[in-house]
Order: C-alpha cells, then sequence, then structure tokens
C-alpha cells in the first residue's frame, strides 16, 4: 500500500513542533527544583537555603564569605543599591584603615586557662571602649570571636600584606583600599558560580531593597527595584542579612520588621573655631595637648568630654585625633545642641601651672633683653608663630623686652597655655572618615550571633547597629566583627536547615 505523503514543508513543521515539546519539557524538568524570583530569574536550587544581603559593604560581603564558606549550599544573594564596598574605597584618604593594631596581644597571651579568661575579659574592655556607643555592650565576647588580630589574620590569609603604623592604625602594605576591596570581591567571586545554573554567591548592583514583609511561613519577602529600567523583583529568602551602612533605605527595613531607630546623627568631625587670628596658624601640628569640651546650654549637668593627643590648626578651626574623638564622644550632645560649645586646651598637659609660672619667670629674667616675640621657654615645644598668638590674646606687644612682663600679664600666659577656650560655631569636615551614631538599637539584637530578638532568621551587622567607634579603624573592625559573627550563625544554621 502506497503511504500518504505529506509535503516536505508539513513535515519540517511536525518535527519543529515534536522537538519545541520536548525542549518545553526538559527545560521544564530542569526548572522544576530551581528558585525563581518573581521576573522568573533563577536563585539556586529550592533544597537549597537563599540568605539574601542587604547591602554590598564591608559587613554585608565579609559575613557572605563567611556564610558561604561554612554552608557550601546555601544560595547567597548580595543586593547592593550602588557600588559594592565603596566606602571601603574612599575610606583612610584611599588607604582604607582597615583595623587597629593596637590590640593584638591576644594571640600572644599564651597563658594557662584562667589568665587567658582574664586577659580576654581586660583585651574586650579596652577595645570596647572605642566606642562612643556600644562601649558598655560590646565588652563581651563580641571582639573575641573575631577581633582586629583575627581581621588582619583573614586579610593575610586571602594575600593582602597589611603593616600597623606608629599609631596603631592598620593599612594594606600596597597603601591603597584597592587592595582589600580587590580582595573581597575577588572572594565572592571565587565561591560564586557564573557557569553553573545555580546562583551561589551572587553580587546584583545598582538594586535597591525597597521593602520587607515575612510570609506566613516565616521567610521574608522582599521588594527588589531597579529605578533606572523600572525593573520590580520579588524574592522570598529564607535568611536576611540587613547589613545597610548608615542609608536611610535600612532603617525603613529594620522598621518595617519591628525594630526600633535611634535617631542617627553624625559623628567624626573636625570644630569650627570662632577666631580669626587662628588662622594665620593653619597647618601647625601640636603632638600632644589635653582637650576638654563643654558645651553650651544644653541643660543642667552639662556633659564634659577630655581626651589627650595631637591637634592640628586648620584654616577654619581644630581637627587632629585629639578634637576627631572629641566629636565621636561628644557626638550626640553636640548635635543637640547646634555644634555651639567650647574648646579649653592645656597645650603643655605634662607641667601644672605653678611650675608654668616659675619657668616663665625664671625665662624673664634670662631674658630680661630679649623681645618678648623673639624668645619664649624651650620646654614648651611651641612654635613662634603660635608663641605670637598666645602674646596677642594677651593683649601684649610682642616688640616689648621680658624684663616689661608684668607679673599678672606672666601668670595670664601661663594661665592660657593650661586652659585656652576656643568657641566652637559649628562642625567642620573630615575627608578621611565618617561615621554615623544611631540605628537599631543593640538592645534589640543578640549579639553572640547578631540574630535580631523580634524575628528568626534575621541578622543585623555593622554600621546599621546603633555602633560607632572613634577615628583608627575601630568602624571597620565592627563591621568585620558584626559581619563575620552574623555570617557564622547564618552558616551554622543553614547547614542544618530544612526548607
Ligand atoms: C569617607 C569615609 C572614610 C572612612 N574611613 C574609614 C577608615 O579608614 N577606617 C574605618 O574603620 N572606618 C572608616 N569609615 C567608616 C566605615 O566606612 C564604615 O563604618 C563602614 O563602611 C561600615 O560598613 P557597613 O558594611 O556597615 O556599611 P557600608 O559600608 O555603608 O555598606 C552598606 C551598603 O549598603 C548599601 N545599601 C543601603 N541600603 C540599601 C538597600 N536598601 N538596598 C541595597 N543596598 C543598600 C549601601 O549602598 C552600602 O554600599 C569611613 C567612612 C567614610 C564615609
Amino acid at each position: 500500500m502506497k503511504g500518504v505523503r505529506l509535503p516536505r514543508s508539513s513535515l519540517i513543521g511536525v518535527s519543529l513542533a515534536v522537538l519545541l515539546v520536548r525542549t518545553s519539557r526538559r527545560l521544564d524538568f530542569a526548572r522544576r527544583g530551581r528558585r525563581f524570583c518573581s521576573t522568573g530569574r533563577c536563585l539556586g536550587n529550592r533544597s537549597e537555603p537563599l540568605l539574601l544581603v542587604a547591602g554590598g559593604g564591608a559587613a554585608g560581603i565579609y559575613a557572605s564569605l563567611r556564610a558561604k564558606e561554612l554552608a557550601p549550599h546555601l544560595n547567597v544573594l548580595v543586593i547592593e543599591k550602588g557600588k559594592p564596598l565603596s566606602k571601603v574605597r574612599i575610606s583612610g584618604g584611599g588607604r582604607c584603615n582597615v583595623t587597629n593594631g593596637n590590640f593584638l596581644e591576644k594571640m600572644v597571651q599564651i597563658c594557662f586557662w584562667h589568665s587567658l579568661k582574664i586577659y580576654e575579659i581586660i583585651f574586650s574592655l579596652g577595645l570596647a571602649g572605642n566606642y562612643p556607643r556600644g562601649n558598655k555592650e560590646l565588652q563581651g565576647a563580641y571582639f573575641n570571636i573575631h577581633g582586629p588580630q583575627d581581621t588582619m589574620s583573614w586579610f593575610s590569609n586571602h594575600g593582602v600584606d597589611l603593616k600597623i603604623e606608629e599609631d596603631g592604625r592598620v593599612f594594606p602594605v600596597s597603601n591603597n583600599s584597592s587592595s582589600i576591596v580587590d580582595c573581597l570581591l575577588g572572594e565572592a567571586k571565587k565561591m560564586g558560580d557564573s557557569t553553573q545554573y545555580f546562583v551561589v554567591v551572587q553580587l546584583q548592583i545598582g538594586k535597591v531593597i525597597s521593602n520587607v514583609s515575612i510570609s506566613y511561613k516565616g521567610k521574608f519577602n522582599l521588594r527588589i527595584e531597579k529605578r533606572t529600567i523600572d525593573l520590580v523583583e520579588d524574592i522570598e529568602a529564607d535568611f536576611l542579612l540587613v547589613a545597610t551602612g548608615s542609608c536611610q533605605q535600612g532603617y525603613k527595613l529594620a522598621v518595617q520588621l519591628g525594630h526600633s531607630i535611634v535617631q542617627p546623627m553624625p559623628s567624626i568631625f573636625t570644630f569650627k573655631i570662632e577666631d580669626n587670628k587662628l588662622q594665620s596658624l593653619s597647618g601647625i601640628t601640636l603632638p600632644k595637648v589635653k582637650a576638654k569640651l563643654k558645651l553650651e546650654n544644653i541643660c543642667k549637668n552639662q556633659p564634659e568630654y577630655t581626651q589627650v593627643g595631637p591637634m592640628l590648626i586648620t584654616h577654619w578651626g581644630l581637627s587632629g585625633p585629639v578634637i576627631l574623638r572629641l566629636s565621636a564622644w561628644g557626638a550626640r550632645d553636640l548635635f543637640l545642641n547646634e555644634y555651639k560649645g567650647f574648646v579649653y586646651i592645656d597645650f603643655i598637659p605634662e607641667i601644672n601651672v605653678e611650675d608654668l609660672k616659675l619657668i616663665l619667670s625664671q625665662h624673664r629674667e634670662h631674658m630680661a633683653k630679649q623681645k618678648l616675640s623673639n624668645s619664649f621657654p624651650s620646654k614648651f615645644g611651641l612654635v613662634k608663630r603660635f608663641w605670637g598668638y598666645l602674646l596677642d590674646r594677651e593683649g601684649l606687644d610682642g616688640d616689648e623686652p621680658w624684663a616689661s612682663l608684668a607679673n599678672k600679664s606672666l601668670n595670664s600666659i601661663a594661665l592660657l597655655l593650661k586652659q585656652c577656650s576656643f568657641k566652637v560655631i559649628g562642625k567642620g569636615q573630615f575627608k578621611e572618615e565618617f561615621v554615623t551614631s544611631g540605628g537599631v538599637p543593640l538592645s534589640e539584637i543578640t549579639l553572640s550571633n547578631m540574630e535580631s530578638r523580634i524575628w528568626k532568621n534575621l541578622f543585623f551587622a555593622g554600621e546599621v547597629l546603633n555602633v560607632d567607634g572613634i577615628t583608627g579603624g575601630f568602624n571597620f573592625q565592627n563591621a568585620w566583627t558584626g559581619g563575620y559573627i552574623a555570617g557564622t550563625s547564618i552558616g551554622e544554621l543553614a547547614s542544618t536547615y530544612l526548607l
């Protein structure tokens, strides 16, 4: 019997249809068991938990690497609204002050158990003392779990050579923050694998997490937006780490999840001083002064802050480590007082006022014929320009001889050296480091695992919390420590997680 001959074009059509059905079946099969976001993008295997990290800064990336290290099957998705690690890149004047090296003894203390335990408490007290917000809460195990020594080891084990400078600040030997950025992003890339269908560590940039809610299954429903192209995606995550730094959007997420926010206020800045003559001293560094900050009319019990260290005179006022530390400790009171107050500087903290008077009167005897402006006791360690400024403040004519200096004026100079007041009229800028005080209160977090006390599987780390350190690498150390602890907890939970 002769078979029915179909036209050639129909045959091709049928084969194509069969192929399409088969392919779509195969695709269907492949899609089964995968996790997708609302736009159809694959987020990994459905049988594997998903950690969503809000914020690709120091804390977020460090936490992702740690979680992935402990739970290789965990899908990690980092959503970053700008460029990842952008603050690390600009930090420390482009050098990145990674941590502080004054607290490394932990490693070399090879003692028997009891002394080691006591030592750890002392270590943790000392390090936590550098955090105006957090100094009480961080005294516990926090830095013992992952402290500056651990941070340094982590970076050197991952190929970044670090150095400790005289004042304790730790920088990459390259003096370039790119060494830190490249190391962290390189590690994330290594753990991620774009050649596989499964997503492992994925970093998506230019996207904002705009909303979050908790599903009836206790999972996190996140709305992610890419505003430049009007893209909106919904993702369900098993774990959520909020590491959004000081961004408003991060605080909004925390509030949506039931957390409160301590009002954010800037910390670490210089002081604008009302004194035209001070400008002429711009650039002078005083290696060791004692500075006391008093606020104008804040309340009856006006708080006072005192710090000792190097001070720099700038064309707008006062700066240098001692001022930056004062600004950090007084940040919240200064904000409430509209940055108005007084700084009292003791220029020669090692010598008391009576001894200063004696030194000055001996100088007057020995240098009787010298002009006041040309000579001053070398013990004071001052520069001539500065001495001229002091004479000017006392209304003394520098061309007069020392012999003409009345006792009253001599005493006034001694007092001025010990307690020279400067009127603070505002907040200046400090380009090397800025930080925000305020954020999610530490009382709402369990510090031993960085988990929220409100929701299971919700974690916080870094500057989004109400923690801030003084200048010197302490702020990054908080990000590394918090990130490491959160990453460890998530990694451990994910290892035993049943979906
Ligand atoms: C100029 C400058 C210099 C500094 N230098 C130093 C230094 O040398 N040493 C030091 O210890 N500290 C320094 N600091 C402070 C330090 O940078 C911060 O304390 C640290 O970066 C905090 O890390 P983090 O991961 O918590 O936050 P961040 O580094 O701020 O990272 C948070 C990330 O989250 C992203 N994000 C926020 N909200 C969302 C959202 N809804 N969706 C998606 N992404 C979001 C942000 O874009 C950001 O990239 C400096 C800060 C500045 C500004």
